[in-house]
């Protein structure tokens, strides 16, 4: 790689020790780190908007006269500037913080160009806290769009924009600098790097302002790429390595098999079968198993996870089972008792809330070997020494982040010997986004439910019939039946959330008093969480009142309906994933799904999804369609994976060709795939090597 890529900042012009400080805060040490520092937005102050054209919650540039200044002292310092230009609308500038300087330098009659976030008030539109410049008459307007850097104390956005015109300048050409070959490049339709990193740091006049500003320019598209690129060839290697090491070759024993299987009061579905058969398969080669099986929720995950774990201990490794909540792990360790224990497993529960002696005990059964161990993270904390660790299982993946998963399976590594990895999950995602999120695993599909399951039957309502689903439910308990009321976050609070739902079942109980009825929520203690679901689950309980506590997991097959309130507030993935409580038995379900107006016209179109399939792919796929381009997908979906520049939505059709691309490097030009990923991922590299 280039010279000037590795040139330290402190050479540049006007780079002191204070200066080098605060770029050292924003992880910026060589001009490399300095042409991958990518402007977050950027401001278009090539335009004026009139005052009486600002739309609230845009940015715009303004040009106004200061008409009055004042300053107050209510609660806190306040500073309003009114401004009007020559629409004849006048606009106020707000400030909490400021100097005396700053406020005295406000005077009537004084033009300014004002930039920021406009906001419709009581008294007309305000912004608060705009950047500002005294202007004459005749001052031009900016040519280019002003990137705004992410930036940090002691280096304000003029010195970022500075520094990276200087380290612009020493860009090397394209033979030196791009990694991409150039038919690849060409086969996507990418400008060339260097080309790309002048576009997004100093846009030039010709820059499509529209394209850039959403985030949709070439160069831009060019950057992400190389982003995506990055993590792939980072993940693909990280694959590598584990695969290069060996892993307890294990054979499962066919008696006990069978005998397990005879057990069960279901025959595996097909699809079962054969997710078992890749385990199976990728268990008995001696190099770690790396596999994510993917199903739809209900599709029978557990079971084949539990054979997975008899079969490691057919070999005498020991298997770790991790639930992302204490409810749902709980229910695994009933579950792996159940078909385990009368094969004469030992099966040992290890949680946070394990304290104390029964901890003490614990970790002295992992110690000794015992055969599976079910908990919840806290499997993975100091002090869980495991005799001999041969297969981590975590359940529902997605709600853990890439590290807790590295971590765990590190737990089992004696020098080079690594556990095997099977990893589940219930949120389908399309295929082009798995690509990005899954590209150190293998996949496997359960794509088939087991069978007597009938379609739960969705309906939309709004809340002005809640009578109507109050009676509903009294009539379905009346008939020997179980449902949920789930109450979901309406703020950001579990603690809010828990009241939402001790409120309504409190009305709820005054509406129904022959039902007997539960409430759960997250603030109660597990013991009593633990004891709701055991009187739920036995049928003392007729109706659940829940927030989304149950969305992961739980599974009461005699609880046939379902009513979520507040349903417009949910993603199609939180929903799906809540519907899928019902329709686990043999009874016909319903799922209510009630609304509170306003609907809009997006929440309009999930509802209508919901009713029209329960199909989780084709609910992921409308899901990706729905948030569109611009909208993240949430860490739910894609672990800890946080981009600079790349969005898996936005991009997830380059993702074949990142591979090809990825694919082509690791062969071809192993070093040039080695700079890629410490310019993209740096730091984080033992992501990489782990
Ligand atoms: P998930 O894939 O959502 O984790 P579970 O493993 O919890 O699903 O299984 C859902 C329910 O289906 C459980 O009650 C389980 O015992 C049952 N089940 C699993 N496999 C079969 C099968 N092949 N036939 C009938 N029922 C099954
Ligand atoms: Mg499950």
């Amino acid at each position: 790689m280039s010279d000037a890529a590795s040139r330290p900042l402190k050479d540049l012009r006007g780079v002191g020790p204070a200066i080098a400080e605060a770029l050292s805060r924003l992880s910026l040490q060589t001009l490399s780190d300095l042409w991958f520092h990518l402007p977050l937005r950027y401001e278009d102050r090539t335009r004026i908007t009139p005052i009486r054209d600002l739309r609230h919650g845009e940015s715009a540039q303004v040009e106004a006269v200061v008409d009055a200044v004042e300053r107050g002292f209510r609660f806190r310092p306040m500073l309003r500037v009114t401004v009007s230009d020559d629409s004849r609308s006048t606009l106020t500038l707000r400030f909490f913080h400021f100097s005396k300087a700053q406020a005295e330098g406000f005077v009537p009659g004084l033009r300014l160009r004002i930039y920021g976030e406009a906001r419709e008030a009581p008294g007309g539109f305000e912004i608060v806290h705009p950047r500002y410049q005294r202007v004459q008459l005749d001052t031009p307007l900016d040519s280019a769009l002003t990137p705004v850097y992410p930036a940090t104390e002691g280096i304000g956005q003029s010195t970022l924009i500075r520094l990276a015109k200087l380290a612009l300048a020493a860009l090397p050409d394209d033979a030196e600098l791009d990694v991409l070959p150039e038919a690849l490049r060409r086969m996507a339709h990418l400008p060339s790097l260097g080309e790309a990193l002048r576009v997004v740091h100093a846009p030039p006049n010709s820059t499509d302002v529209a394209a850039l500003l959403a985030r949709s320019h070439p160069a831009q598209q060019r950057l992400a790429f190389d982003e995506l690129l990055a993590h792939q060839i980072g993940m693909r290697k990280l694959r590598r390595h584990l695969r290069a090491m060996p892993a307890p070759a294990i054979k499962h024993d066919k008696r006990r098999r069978r005998a397990f299987l005879d057990a069960l009061p279901f025959a595996l579905t097909k699809a079962q079968g054969r997710v078992l058969g890749d385990i199976d398969r990728d268990l008995a080669a001696g190099k770690p198993m790396l596999r994510l099986v993917q199903g739809d929720v209900g599709s029978g995950k557990t079971v084949v996870a539990a054979l997975a774990a008899l079969a490691a201990s057919d070999a005498h490794v020991q298997t770790a089972v991790m639930a992302p909540t204490e409810l749902l792990a709980e229910q695994h360790l009933r579950n792996f008792l159940n078909w385990c224990e009368p094969l004469g497993l030992r099966v040992v529960w290890l949680a946070g809330k394990v304290t104390g002696k029964a901890r003490a005990k614990a970790l002295a059964d992992i110690a000794a070997g015992a055969d599976i161990v079910i908990g919840t993270h806290a499997l993975m904390q100091e002090g869980v020494v495991f005799a001999n660790l041969g297969l981590a299982i975590i359940d529902e993946q997605h709600r853990f982040g890439v590290h807790q998963r590295l971590a765990l399976r590190n737990k089992g590594r004696d020098g080079t010997r690594t556990p095997h990895q099977l990893v589940m999950t219930a949120t389908p995602i399309p295929r082009t986004l798995a690509m990005a999120a899954y590209a150190d695993l293998d996949v496997s599909v359960i794509d088939e439910l087991p069978p007597g399951r009938t379609p739960v039957q969705t309906v939309a309502v709004s809340d002005a019939r809640r009578d109507e689903i109050v009676e509903r439910i009294r009539v379905a308990c009346a008939e020997g039946r179980q449902a949920y009321w789930v109450c979901p976050l309406i703020e950001e609070s579990e603690q809010l959330e828990a009241k939402a739902a001790q409120a309504t079942y409190e009305d709820l109980q005054g509406a129904l008093p022959d039902v007997r009825i539960g409430l759960l929520h997250g603030r109660m203690k597990p013991r009593d969480k633990q004891s709701v679901m055991d009187a739920f689950k036995a049928g003392e309980l007729r109706l659940l009142v829940a927030t989304t506590v149950i969305e992961v997991g739980v599974d009461v097959p005699n609880a046939s309906l379902m009513v979520i309130d507040n349903a417009e507030r949910l993603g199609l993935a939180q929903l799906h994933q809540l519907r899928g409580r019902v329709g686990r038995g043999a009874a016909a379900s319903s799922c209510v799904l009630v609304w509170q107006p306003p609907l809009s016209a997006l929440a309009r179109e999930r509802l209508a999804v919901m009713r029209e399939t329960n199909d989780g792919f084709r609910i992921a796929e409308k899901d990706l369609e729905l948030r569109g381009p611009g909208e993240v997908v949430g860490t739910r979906q894609t672990g800890e994976m946080n981009f600079r520049v790349a969005d898996l939505v936005r991009d997830a059709e380059v993702m074949p060709k990142v591979a090809q691309a990825a694919d082509w490097l690791l062969e071809h030009d192993p070093r040039a795939a080695d700079a890629l990923v410490s310019r993209w991922i740096g730091q984080a590299v033992e992501y990489a090597q782990a």
